[in-house]
């Protein structure tokens, strides 16, 4: 193990609570930051309901926790594990995610057990997280305290991070404060400061940026007393009509969530999703969605609500193999963003935190553990930023297709039509075929990188033996029930 050193974590939201936690276990000191007030006592609803989350604008959106995260905290924190299940979440294994006809012939392959996922609020997950971090004996977390800036010092030439200034609240009092580390991590989030500090100091973080033009709708639920969660059938309750996006999320203690998502242009669809009567009349018409709030079934706990600046973010701060600044580090959203509706930033930032904890133990020195960082960084998640980038452009397509009534361009090459036959070959071939199915589920869970499962050859022979079924067949495995766009306008209007 490296020597311990004092480190403050600027967040203490999702990837500040894992880099803590991470650090903490390879004995350094750690000092989290957050502007936000602590949990409120008592049970999860409390959390949910009560804590006031500021900081973190997403925080009552609903959170999946895929494979990717919950592996790393299987395999790294177990005891974490038992805590979060004990507050209510629930794991779903790979068997209960499977449609019935696959289920009936399952059976276990090694990998099998990183294939599962946590259902709950993250208001739940973040207060359980909280929790065990706060207990450990090298942690402290300062609530209510805001970090202002960055606290430097140059040395020939190089800057080196030393601290950061900040300003907490005594009543009427303000303070302010500095407060000195040997390293300094932004765990800040999508609104991070960090990068206008640096620009402050004459370093230009490179941005790559662009918007999935996309705006998020939420209401959360709860089954009445004896109502249970409707099976899984073949009407799946997440699903893409080409001009919204919808998806059920189940949560701990009986709660669900439904989110509705649409192109930020659709101005008709978007006033209607603000209001929670309109919102729930929209769910009723998709038949994925309409077992979970037929009526009788729950209770809206809840309004409507939404967030926007959906954005794709990728930010690099090493230059020519040499930090921008020594001793600082940025992890999760502060450093990478990608569409919340792949469900990925958790298990993207539970990962970085991870890779930087690991880097810091390997290297003592600032420059080797900056370029290894980025390495790692550009090595194992970049291949999932791009993926998911790719993926909001075909969205943006599609949506403005449905928006424009018209269908989308016929591919114009044979590689184009190649791919799109293969992509309707793969879908249908994974509702059929457990192999198939296992393989998109790891790149869908992060568990490799995105597409590796069609290295293996008797994936890609199947694929190929449903392409000669012909596309049309193929295609129609695709095809989500629910209103066209015209109709859904209609029904709004009236
Ligand atoms: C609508 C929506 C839905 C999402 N759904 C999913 C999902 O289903 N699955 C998934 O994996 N991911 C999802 N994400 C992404 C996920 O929420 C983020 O990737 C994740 O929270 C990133 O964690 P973080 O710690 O980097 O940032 P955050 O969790 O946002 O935490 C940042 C923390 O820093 C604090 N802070 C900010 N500035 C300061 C300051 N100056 N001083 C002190 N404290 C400060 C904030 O208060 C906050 O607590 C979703 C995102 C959105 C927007």
């Amino acid at each position: 193990m490296s020597s311990p050193e004092r480190v403050v974590v600027v967040g203490s939201g999702m990837c500040g609570m894992f880099t803590a936690l991470a650090l903490a276990k390879r004995g350094h000191e750690v000092t989290v930051l957050e502007r936000d007030p602590p949990p409120p006592e008592g049970s999860a609803d409390a959390a949910f309901f009560e804590w006031n989350r500021l900081g973190a604008a997403q925080f009552r959106h609903p959170h999946a926790f895929l494979g990717l995260m919950c592996s790393l905290i299987q395999s790294h924190y177990p005891e974490l594990l038992e805590e979060l299940y004990a507050a209510g979440a629930r794991r779903v294994d790979l068997p209960e995610m499977l449609p019935p006809e696959l289920k009936a012939h399952y059976v276990p392959e090694p990998g099998d057990e990183k294939l599962f996922v946590l259902m709950c609020r993250r208001a739940t997950l973040e207060t359980v997280i909280r929790r065990h971090v706060g207990a450990l004996p090298n942690v402290r977390i300062r609530n209510r305290v805001q970090v202002g800036g960055l606290l430097t010092d140059e040395r020939d030439g190089t800057l080196t991070a030393t601290g950061v200034s900040v300003r907490s609240r005594d009543g009427e009092q303000e303070n302010r404060e500095e407060l000195h580390a040997d390293l300094v991590i932004d765990a800040s989030g999508r609104s991070s400061r960090f990068p206008q500090w640096l620009a402050k100091l004459g370093l230009e973080v490179e941005e790559d940026d662009e918007s999935a033009e996309i705006v998020y709708y939420t209401r959360h639920y709860k089954l009445r007393p004896g109502e249970e969660e409707p099976p899984r059938g073949d009407n799946r309750g997440a699903g893409d009509l080409g001009y919204l996006k919808y998806g059920v999320f189940p949560g701990d203690n009986g709660n669900f969530a439904i989110i509705l998502c649409t192109d930020e242009r659709e101005t008709a669809l978007i006033e209607a999703l603000r209001d929670p009567d309109r919102f729930d009349a929209i769910c009723r018409s998709i038949p994925g969605l309409e077992p979970w709030i037929r009526e009788g079934k729950c209770d809206p706990t809840t309004d409507s609500f939404g967030i926007g600046d959906i954005r794709s973010v990728w930010r690099t701060f090493v230059r020519d193999e040499r930090p921008l600044l020594e001793n600082f580090f940025a992890v999760g959203d502060a450093a990478l963003r990608t569409n919340p509706l792949y469900g990925r930033g958790c298990s993207t930032g539970v990962m970085h935190a991870q890779i930087l904890a690991e880097v810091l133990s390997e290297a003592a020195d600032p420059v080797t553990r900056a370029q290894a960082f980025h390495d790692r960084t550009q090595n194992e998640l970049r291949p999932i930023f791009d993926a998911s980038r790719s993926e909001d452009r075909s969205g943006i397509k599609r949506a403005m297709a449905a928006m424009e009534g018209r269908g989308l361009e016929k591919p114009d090459s044979f590689k184009k039509w190649f791919g799109v036959a293969f992509g309707d070959a793969m879908t249908a071939a994974a509702r059929e075929q457990i192999h198939v199915l296992r393989g998109l589920l790891r790149t869908f869970h992060l568990l490799e990188k995105p597409g590796d499962f069609l290295k293996e050859r008797r994936i890609r022979w199947t694929i190929y033996r449903y392409m000669l079924r012909g596309r049309k067949r193929n295609a129609s495995r695709r095809l989500q029930k629910g209103p066209a766009r015209d109709e859904m306008l209609e029904r709004i209007a009236s």
